[in-house]
């Protein structure tokens, strides 16, 4: 049972289109189990009822127009309890339901499962059988494997509105993928797919701008791969001469007919030789995939590995920059911060990405350009979308292929207004962050590259919150010397002085590796991060140290940070470090001064470290984003729990309170630099805890200084006070939205104004 699944599962990972993995399923499932119908309901909510989705064996007529009342049958049995239902004699149970036009009628053994997707029932998977027949517990596990396996692309493929004949949600024929909430904003535009060199997979389909180019510059790959493997060969048997049959299937492949053949005619039938490639390697591995024989089912590998060979050589063929459509929404599986930063800033309308969450680095990065993205897209065939019209609702984490005229024309004016809005709160630029009752809370951006500075500069920013110091170190091949760092930050000091900015020291591991500086770990987030990098290399923490503390000489503007500090002792460690090497610099004869240093309050155990921290810092800046991650016990990457990744927790919010009343009880003061002090409803909360500062990406800026102007400080206490007091953080959301849209500040939290 095991070996068919993992072929059913193999099988299935070859395909793209929903219907042909289901058709392999039914059928396979069918064989494997021997009966005489499988089948598969969706349930649609709208309509209550489970609609005949699929099925091999059942009359195939009936699929689409067959279906079931939601409480109804077996098989709304089934979906009501959310378990399986193994029954030898269907028929003569209370439940059953005739249903007319299946042609069910001599159908009398019956085994259900549920197909859930994130606690949602989605349909029932469904085998049957002429003869009384009880399945057996493997029977059932077999079946519920498979639903499991199944559920994540029924689920897109519910939401696209595609399947059992349902119009789109939106009623206009477009289709729609729900993702999460990657980056706030609407878009409209067109989508252009980025994929990575060798992931033949990721391919998507186009049509050949001149067919002579592209046959010539398929050969000519195709010939450069023929070559480096003869090369390859050669050099390994004369060490080896009995790993000649290791090259047996690529000989095959290379010298024989099919792959190059079918690949020439797809591209003279129209296609771009990359999409052709993929098609016929695709269709090629399937046969071998598909065989009974172990060993000639994995020389599907070699025909995948062949195929990739020669994407490469294919793609290094590519020159230039791709051509950006006026409107661009960037589309890839993963999409890369290089990726995002390629393309002309005033072309880019839209990002979606296959994978990631709203804490990815991708999606603080489209936060920082102002740009919506929908992240966690999961099932989503990336390749399909190339050249589509696309809608980005980055407020609902919704994306729409090909809408219809009316869907468009009301998200272009979504957008319009949008920019509106942006205008407006332009003309806030140099009124102060102040309640209306008269309180200043600082606003400050987070940073991390040259670029940013102007935007920065323009929204009004009384300095940087957040320095983000390892970005320019994951964008290069080695470390960067004292001289390049003390460049780059005496840049970044000069451009914003004399507005103070916090410099964090590098924060490398978890999900931000330097390429040149890698280790492997199990756990990344739980392991060497931030300082303690930094105390275990002093020889490379001096050197960051040196060349931030003479980049401060003659400004003063200088603040100092360190990320994942634990508690007083290890924060002891890296002031120690600092004094010595302001002592070192005073020694050499320059004038560096001792900076105002602060810790950052991420790691859960710092909380309760304040006191003793604060004898040794002068201010806190809380990172929302880890201790989020830490308090919860969600990693803060992963689509999977990214749902449970909830900055309203209420154990979040105590949590953070309880920072800032230990913080102000020994007299520091405490901001927080975490992406949900640029989130209104978090930020509105965080203003009534009494914080004394936000920094957030410049986007956001302007939208939290309406909201600061538009609130009396003692609105924003009583409605932390309401918020403290609720058991979950969805009633925490109502109520923070509903004041703000009470305030006319809707246009924060939702497209339009
Ligand atoms: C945080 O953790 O909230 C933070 C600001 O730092 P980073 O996102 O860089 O980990
Ligand atoms: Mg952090």
């Amino acid at each position: 049972m095991l070996e068919t699944l993992r072929q059913i599962v193999l099988e299935v990972s070859e395909t793209t289109d929903l219907h042909q993995a289901l058709d392999i399923i039914l059928r396979r499932v069918r064989q494997a189990l021997g009966v005489d119908v499988c089948s598969v309901y969706l349930s649609d909510y709208d309509l209550r009822r489970h609609v005949l989705m699929a099925t091999s064996g059942l009359n195939p007529s009936a699929v689409g127009t067959v279906s079931l009342e939601f409480e109804q049958g077996v098989v709304g049995m089934v979906a009501t309890r959310g378990e399986p239902v193994n029954l030898d004699d269907a028929p003569s149970h209370p439940a059953y339901k005739y249903i007319p036009g299946s042609g069910e009628e001599p159908y009398h053994a019956f085994l259900g499962v549920p197909v859930i997707h994130q606690r949602k029932v989605l349909g029932v998977l469904v085998v049957q059988q002429r003869e009384e027949r009880r399945f057996s517990d493997d029977d059932v596990s077999f079946m519920l494997t498979l639903a499991a396996q199944i559920a994540g692309a029924i689920s897109h493929a519910e939401a696209s509105g595609r399947l059992a004949n349902q119009s789109g949600p939106a009623g206009g024929g477009e289709r729609a993928f729900d993702g999460l909430p990657g980056a706030p904003g609407v878009g409209v535009g067109q989508a252009l797919v980025v994929f990575p060199a060798a992931d033949l997979r990721a391919v998507p389909d186009k049509l050949a701008v001149d067919v002579g180019d592209e046959l010539a510059a398929f050969e000519r790959a195709l010939g450069e791969v023929r070559a480096e493997i003869e090369h390859a060969r050669a050099e390994l048997l004369q060490g080896a001469p009995e790993a000649d049959a290791l090259f047996e299937a690529y000989r095959l492949l290379l010298s024989g007919e099919g792959i190059e053949l079918d690949t020439v005619a797809r591209i003279r039938a129209g296609s771009w030789a990359p999409g052709a490639l993929r098609a016929v390697i695709e269709e090629h591995a399937k046969v071998f995939s598909n065989m009974e024989d172990a060993y000639l089912r994995e020389r599907a590998e070699d025909i995948r590995d062949l195929g990739a060979r020669v994407l490469l050589r294919l793609r290094a063929d590519e020159r230039g920059a791709p051509d950006y459509p006026a409107a661009t929404v960037l589309v890839g599986a993963e999409l890369s911060a290089a990726d995002i930063l390629q393309v002309p800033r005033e072309r880019l309308v839209g990002i979606i990405s296959g994978r990631g969450s709203a804490n990815s680095h991708v999606a603080i990065l489209a936060r920082a350009l102002g740009v919506p993205a929908v992240m966690g897209v999961d099932g989503l065939s990336a390749g399909k979308l190339e050249g589509k019209e696309l809608i980005v609702d980055g407020y609902r984490g919704r994306l729409y292929v090909d809408p219809g005229v009316a869907l468009k024309r009301e998200y272009l004016r979504l957008e319009r207004e949008e920019q509106e809005l942006v205008a407006d709160l332009q003309g806030l630029r140099d009124q102060p962050p102040v309640t209306r009752d008269g309180r200043h809370v600082g606003l400050y951006v987070n940073t991390a590259l040259i670029s940013d500075v102007e935007p920065a500069l323009r929204s009004g920013t009384e300095g940087v919150g957040l320095y983000r110091s390892e970005i320019p170190f994951l964008v290069r091949d080695g470390f960067p010397s004292e001289d390049e760092q003390f460049k780059n930050y005496r840049q970044i000091l000069k451009a914003f002085h004399p507005r103070p900015v916090v410099m964090r020291t590098l924060d490398i591991g978890g999900d931000k590796p330097l390429p040149y500086f890698n280790w492997e770990e199990d756990n990344p987030f739980l392991g060497w991060r931030g300082v303690r990098v930094a105390l275990d290399h002093p020889e490379l923490f001096r050197v960051q140290l040196r060349a931030m503390l003479r980049a401060d000489v003659g400004l003063g503007n200088m603040r100092l940070l360190f990320p994942m500090v634990s508690g007083r002792a290890e924060l002891a460690e890296v002031v120690q470090l600092i004094d010595a090497t302001t002592e070192e610099l005073i020694a050499s004869g320059l004038e560096v001064r001792r900076p105002p240093l602060g810790a950052m309050i991420e790691v859960p155990s710092a909380i309760y470290e304040i006191k003793g921290m604060a004898e040794l810092v002068d201010f806190f800046s809380v990172g929302t984003n880890d201790l989020t991650q830490y308090l919860l016990a969600v990693d803060r990457n992963n689509p999977r729990v990214a749902k449970l990744f909830d900055p309203l927790h209420p154990a979040v919010l105590h949590a953070l309170q309880q920072i800032t009343t230990s913080a102000h009880a020994v007299g520091r003061p405490v901001t927080v630099c975490g992406e949900m002090a640029g989130e209104p409803a978090a930020a509105l909360l965080l203003l009534g805890m009494g914080l004394d500062g936000f920094s957030m990406n410049v986007a956001s800026l302007p939208r939290i200084k309406w909201l600061v102007r538009s609130f009396a400080y003692s609105e924003a206490v009583e409605i932390l006070n309401q918020a403290l007091g609720c058991g979950s953080s969805a009633t925490v959301l109502d109520i923070a939205h509903e004041a703000i849209e009470a305030h006319g500040l809707g246009g924060l939290i939702r497209a339009g104004r």
